[in-house]
């Protein structure tokens, strides 16, 4: 996308104006000899010098060009900064005009659009002549934050939420106004400067047609500056659908995001006896006391971490499990891990489980879907994301409008328990997305791109530590 200011032409003369001129009153007698052929106007290729108004030449702007209309035809002017008109006049003569110093010095900093028009002596209208100049009479800033809605193209579900940001050296309160236009329609929507940035609400556009928008930013300083700034060409494509959502679970869609090749923190373990401690068993589908053995865990990045073994589990086969499990979670990235203070090990066929401050393993479950699918790392990363993320976003309204923005879900499983499973659904396909794009295929990466755009952008700013993954 272009960077604002001055592509906008085409598009700014059909909102602020109505391009063909105004009928004149005087309308000539009909007669057979009578001209009907429309006088033509142009004007010349550069105002100011440069088309770039400054402060010391905003009061008195002479802008000229050249007419086939008779001598003495009056050339109307207008001026516009989108919100404001101002206008001059000019007279023709030998085929040009000029007209006196047009004062600018009240309208809007930004992009300027400037009309001249002229009627001929039997009253034909000109097709009006359109040019752009940019005032720059103070150094009030403002800029629109690009891209727009990601990727400067705005699909249905983004028209119905959309947000745009920006910055501006305008004092904190200020109002930000915000104008959408499709040329026809327009959308206005207004926010108040806070610390030198700011960002409307979520806003529907849906109303505008598909196309390229404009989007307008306009702001006004306490000692009554203002400025505008704008974006010309930001395709609005409201047939662009969020795709639907995966119908396997997101663990079953890549098995190569993570391996045992994977880097573990995982240092030493140590065995700490037999005593009772309170686990959760799925087999029984409840929390029973067990005299667990007991190991202590230790990890490069920090952590220790108590791993409970269900009895059942001789003593050796025990630290054979604690020290397998312990090894693969040392894989997961640092922040999946700030919150596992326990990891449960039973036997038997059931899914694992995250929460509690704990990992929940049942080995017959490893052993027979997850290690021969090659998604044990996979499933590991679901449930530490239950364990050690949930909590601190389910609820975090930006989560919440990322949800919003993308439209869709990244899995049935997700959109059906959307404030449990959606955020270790989706946590999983990002670190694919953005670490192991080469464990993903073309048609994965379109999908998890078109369902959950927002998702990893709001997993982006989190800025979480994900070492020994990279
Ligand atoms: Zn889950």
């Amino acid at each position: 996308m272009k960077s604002v200011l001055y592509s906008a032409l085409a598009g700014i003369c059909i909102i602020a104006f109505s391009c063909g001129g105004s009928k004149t009153e005087e309308s000539p007698a009909p007669d057979a000899n009578t001209d009907t052929t429309p006088p033509t106007i142009s004007i010349s290729s550069t105002i100011a010098g440069d088309n770039v108004v400054d402060e010391s030449e905003a009061t008195a702007v002479i802008i000229s060009g050249v007419s086939d209309a008779e001598d003495d035809q009056a050339v109307s002017i207008t001026l516009s900064d989108n919100v404001n008109n101002t206008t001059g006049t000019a007279t023709i003569t030998n085929g040009q005009w000029t007209t006196l110093g047009i004062d600018m010095s009240a309208m809007s900093d930004g992009p300027i659009v400037v009309v001249a028009n002229v009627t001929d002596k039997a009253g034909n209208n000109a097709e009006a002549a359109t040019a752009e100049v940019t005032l720059d009479q103070n150094d009030l800033q403002l800029a629109i934050s690009q891209p727009i809605a990601l990727d400067d193209l705005i699909v249905q579900a983004e028209s119905e939420v959309l947000k745009v940001y920006g910055t501006t050296d305008a004092s904190d309160g200020q109002t930000v106004t915000v104008s959408f236009s499709d040329g026809q329609n327009v959308v206005n929507v207004t926010t108040e400067v806070a610390g030198g940035t700011w960002g409307i609400p979520k806003t529907n556009i849906s109303a505008l047609a598909d196309g390229n928008i404009i989007i307008n930013a306009l702001v006004n300083d306490s000692n009554g500056e203002a400025t505008q700034v704008r974006l010309s060409d930001v395709p609005l494509d409201k047939t662009i659908l969020p795709p639907a959502p995966s119908v396997e679970g997101t663990i079953f869609l890549s098995s190569t995001i993570m391996s045992q090749e994977d880097e573990t923190t995982y240092t030493a373990i140590a065995a700490n006896g037999i005593d009772t401690r309170t686990m959760y068993d799925r087999r029984t589908e409840s929390f029973n006391q067990v005299d667990a053995r007991l190991f202590n865990a230790t990890y490069s990045d920090g952590f220790t971490i108590e791993i409970q073994v269900n009895p059942e589990f001789t003593d050796a086969e025990a630290l054979v499990e604690a020290v397998k499990y312990g090894t693969e979670v040392g894989r997961l990235p640092k922040v999946l891990k700030r919150d596992v203070a326990t990891i449960w090990i039973h036997k038997g066929v059931e899914a694992f489980g995250g929460g509690n401050n704990n990992l929940l393993i049942h080995t017959g479950n490893s052993e027979t879907i997850y290690e021969p699918r090659n998604i044990l790392l996979e499933t590991l990363v679901h449930e530490g994301v239950h364990t050690s993320l949930d909590a601190y976003i389910k609820d975090d309204a930006d989560w919440i409008y990322a949800q919003e923005a993308d439209g869709t879900f990244i899995s049935e499983y997700a959109r059906d328990n959307s404030t449990r499973e959606d955020i270790a659904e989706s946590f999983l396909l990002y670190l694919a997305y953005r670490y192991r794009p080469e464990s993903l295929t073309d048609q994965l990466k379109t999908f998890i791109k078109g369902a959950m755009s927002y998702r990893m952008d709001y997993f982006d700013k989190q800025n979480f530590e994900l070492a020994p993954f990279n």
